[in-house]
Parts: structure tokens; C-alpha cells; sequence
């Protein structure tokens, strides 16, 4: 099967057939940096990340450009009051915007253009609008003149009348058109303001991604990203600048956009004062929980954030960690006896070479995350019942196989952003575990992991019995010397970490 990408401007699903053959353009909106972000943000950053990973690992050369947004209304508002110049409160949120989404578990693009640095290019641009036919000047602002445009309304499918309809627009009474928009924008005394021939003034937002966008990436890139909200008018403007002012289409092949996250069946939006900020999470939840969270639905979907989301999701990954932590500890085990059935064997050889085949299929279907994540833990529930049989008959031929079932659990992660906590069990395990089998199962073992088995054992023979206290026992001598024992449906589940 090839990629398939669900493209809002066709409405439909398309396979993926980059501009240049083996490599791919993408462009997503940045931050707008006079705040910290919000989980809506991070779903869309996270959501991108994980595009950006999945296409470098099916082979492509990715160029990933997102802009920052560093000069804009929101910023002087907050500088006013902050108290701090409009170039402090940038500088101030892009460090911020950069350690939440590193915090995340995001890769860097490789293009982080700043809007401030462009400005030339963005006057270029606008100059050249006007010349076309397509913008014009009053008093010191420039307009885009939108019925000038054929295909204005393109990507989100509505007609200029029901546009007028369904948005409260302030009319200027200057304006050609109600939906005409600012391209440039006069300065007011006190504002960042760069000179042009229409005086000083500032870009408005909408032609900075157009500008930058095509500039490192050219007319007809592959991909432009941002969240649903981002459709109208951002990024049906950004066509019609960039289309009008290059004289050519398409801008863009392929816009994808993510859905919202909604708090409490609310969509989140500050007016509803219902706005949760990455950093808060992260003082609570793990990153891979966060992450998690979001790739456990389809990114184009709506997604409810609550904190007893989170803790699902936080169970079902330690889940995958402590499969990753029974293989480590059979793999260290140095006694082998009679081993699993050869047909068992090569059931679970077949479960790990077509695994990331099934992935594939899943991430190919317009990054279908959700699916993924579902290949994922199904092989985790193969792995485990191939580890049970395996500890009760561990042989070379199991452990032959643990190794590429570990690798194949991380590697998959990892294509999805997500790094496992990998706890080794390296080196020896410790001495007390001889001395507390012999107090225990009154028995001398010579090998520690055989006085290890003897201790489960006998903690698995007190539970059938109902002696809880002697269970509880065993548990707690354990746990002093670092091991950590749960009881899962799928068995008892033992981690070590040395103290
Ligand atoms: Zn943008």
C-alpha cells in the first residue's frame, strides 16, 4: 500500500506523490509567541512531529519549515502588559515555545524562520500584489482585494456571500470588500514599525506564511499544516496571496490540518477561560503520556482532553514498558530448560516480522496513529503470552527471540515519537536474593535467579492459597531490594531496579 493523505482541499484522500520524487516540502503554522502554548498548540505540533518522523522513516528527504510569529497585535498587548518592549516578549515565549515542545518529545524543523527577519521579502510581496491588480492602498494600509481572486473560497468551500454571512467582520468602511484583508498595517505611535513605500508601518499576519513558506520551500510544496481553525481565513488567504502574487497554482498540493481538543465537551478557547497550558501538564504527567494521548486518536478527529484520559493513556504505556522489562529480565536469566513448542516459536517469528508491516499499513492510511498505536499493543499482548510461556520454558530459541520483539517494540515507538523507559537489568542481581529464598522456601540455591523463580513461586503458591500475609510478605522483602511485583491479567510482572 502507498501513503494516502486526506487533503482539505480536494475533501477527499489522496495517495501522496511529493512534488520532487524521494523528497518531501513541509510548511506548518508556528506559534504566534506572547504566551505559552496550550495543549490545542501542542496537538497540532505533536501531530506534525509525528508526520514529519513517519515520512523520514518511509525513506523521504523532509525539508520541515515552521515560522515563528514575532511581531502581531497579541504581542504588543502583552508587552503593555508585561511591561516589557514587544522584541523582550518575543525572545521571552520563543525560549519558552522551544523547551515545551522539546519537553514533548518533538524534533526540531529543520527551518524555524522568524517573521521580523522577513520583512523585505514580505513588502516584495505586497508590492507586487498591487501591481497585478490584486491589492490596494488607502491611507498607509494595503489590502488584499479578495473578488479580484477567482479561487478565493477554495480550501474551505464556501462562496464570498456565505463567508459574509458567517463571519462578524468589522467593517471598514474603506475596504472594497468586506472581506478584503489587511496585508499591511499602519503603525500606531509606540508600535514596531518598518519603513515601506506606503510608510511605516507592519505585515499583517496572513503574508508572512505565504512569503516564507514559498521562500525556502517554492511555489507547489508538498505539504501545509496547521490546526482546523487555521482554514478560514489564514490559510485560504495564504493561497490567495501567494497564487496571485506568483502568477501560478498551486501554492500548496497537500493541506492537511488536526482537529481540536476539547475540555470537557467545550472547545477549548480563552474565552471560555478553559485553556491548559503544556507546562502545567508536564508537571503531572509524564511527556510520553501527553503524546500519547494525541496519537491515540486520528489526528484529523476531535480528541477530549481530562485528566482521567491521561491516566488511561499512562497505564497503557506502562504497559509497553514493562513488557520491555520481562523481556530484559528473561534475556538476563541464565537457566534454560525444556523451552516452548516449536510451532510456538514459529508463531511468535512470524508476529514479529509482520508487525511493522501492519504498522505501515496503518501510518499509511493518512497517518492513522490510532490504528498504529492499536499494531502496537497487540503485539505487546502476543509478547506477553510468548513471556509467559517463555518463563515457565525458557529456552535459546525463546530468547533468540526476545531480542527482536524488544527492538521492534522500540523502534516503533520511536517512529511515533515516543521513548520508552528502558530500564536494563545489566550486571548481577543482588546477593539477598540467596539469603531471602533460604528464609523463605527454606531452600539453598546456588544461581540468583533460580532463588528469584523459587520466591515468585512461592508467592504465587501463597495467593492460590489465600495466605495473603505470607504473599504480602515476599512482596515487601522484594521490593526492599529493588524488584516491583504487579499482578496483571496477563500474570505476575516483575521490574528491577537497583538500589
Ligand atoms: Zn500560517
Amino acid at each position: 500500500m502507498s501513503l494516502k493523505v486526506y487533503n482539505t482541499l480536494t475533501r477527499k484522500k489522496e495517495e501522496f506523490v511529493p512534488r520532487d520524487k524521494g523528497k518531501v516540502s513541509m510548511y506548518v503554522c508556528g506559534p504566534t509567541v506572547y504566551n505559552y502554548i496550550h495543549i490545542g498548540n501542542a496537538r497540532c505540533y505533536v501531530a506534525f512531529d509525528v508526520i514529519y518522523r513517519y515520512l523520514k522513516y518511509r525513506g523521504y528527504d523532509v525539508v520541515y519549515v515552521r515560522n515563528l510569529t514575532d511581531v502581531d497585535d497579541k504581542i504588543i498587548n502583552r508587552a503593555n502588559k508585561e511591561g516589557l518592549s514587544t522584541k523582550e516578549i518575543a525572545e521571552k515565549y520563543i525560549e519558552a515555545f522551544h523547551e515545551d515542545t522539546k519537553n514533548i518529545g518533538n524534533e526540531s524543523p529543520q527551518i524555524e524562520p522568524r517573521a521580523t527577519e522577513h520583512i523585505n521579502d514580505m513588502i516584495k510581496t505586497i508590492k507586487c500584489l498591487i501591481e497585478n491588480g490584486f491589492a490596494y492602498e488607502i491611507d498607509g494600509d494595503v489590502f488584499f482585494e479578495v473578488q479580484k481572486f477567482d479561487n478565493y473560497g477554495k480550501l474551505s468551500g464556501r462562496t464570498l456571500e456565505e463567508m459574509r454571512a458567517g463571519e462578524r467582520v468589522d467593517v471598514d468602511e474603506r475596504k472594497r470588500y468586506p472581506m478584503d484583508f489587511a496585508l499591511w498595517k499602519s503603525s500606531k505611535p509606540g508600535e514596531p514599525s518598518w519603513d515601506s513605500p506606503w510608510g511605516k508601518g507592519r505585515p499583517g499576519w496572513h503574508i508572512e506564511c505565504s512569503v516564507m513558506s514559498s521562500k525556502y520551500l517554492g511555489m507547489g510544496f508538498d505539504i501545509h499544516g496547521g490546526g482546523h481553525d487555521l482554514i478560514f481565513p489564514h490559510h485560504e488567504n495564504e493561497i490567495a496571496q501567494a497564487e496571485a502574487s506568483a502568477g501560478k497554482a498551486p501554492f500548496v498540493k497537500y493541506w492537511l490540518h488536526n482537529g481540536f481538543v476539547n475540555i470537557s465537551d467545550e472547545k477549548m478557547a480563552k474565552s471560555l477561560g478553559n485553556v491548559i497550558l503544556v507546562r502545567e501538564i508536564l508537571k503531572e504527567y509524564e511527556p510520553n503520556v501527553l503524546r500519547m494521548f494525541f496519537l491515540s486518536t486520528h489526528y484529523r478527529s476531535p480528541i477530549s482532553y481530562s485528566k482521567g484520559n491521561l491516566d488511561s493513556v499512562a497505564v497503557a504505556l506502562e504497559r509497553i514498558e514493562n513488557t520491555i522489562q520481562r523481556i530484559d529480565y528473561l534475556l538476563y536469566k541464565s537457566e534454560e530448560i525444556a523451552g516452548t513448542s516449536a510451532s510456538e516459536i514459529e508463531e511468535f517469528r512470524e508476529i514479529i516480522e509482520g508487525v511493522e508491516e501492519k504498522f505501515i499499513d496503518a501510518m499509511d492510511d493518512d497517518f492513522n496513529t490510532a490504528s498504529a498505536l492499536g499494531v502496537i499493543f497487540d503485539f505487546v499482548k502476543e509478547t506477553n503470552l510468548f513471556l509467559e510461556e517463555s518463563q515457565k520454558n525458557l529456552s535459546k530459541k525463546n530468547r533468540d527471540l526476545l531480542r527482536p520483539a524488544r527492538d521492534k517494540l522500540v523502534k516503533l515507538t520511536g517512529v511515533l515519537g515516543i521513548k520508552l523507559r528502558e530500564k536494563e537489568i545489566a550486571g548481577e542481581l543482588p546477593d539477598e536474593l540467596l539469603d531471602l529464598a533460604k528464609n523463605i522456601v527454606g531452600q539453598e540455591f546456588g544461581e540468583k535467579d533460580a532463588a528469584l523463580s523459587a520466591l515468585t513461586g512461592a508467592r504465587e503458591k501463597a495467593r492460590e492459597e489465600r495466605d495473603w500475609v505470607k504473599a504480602d510478605l515476599i512482596r515487601n522483602k522484594l521490593a526492599s531490594i529493588g524488584f516491583a511485583l504487579k499482578d496483571t491479567p496477563q500474570g505476575c510482572q516483575i521490574t528491577f531496579e537497583r538500589k
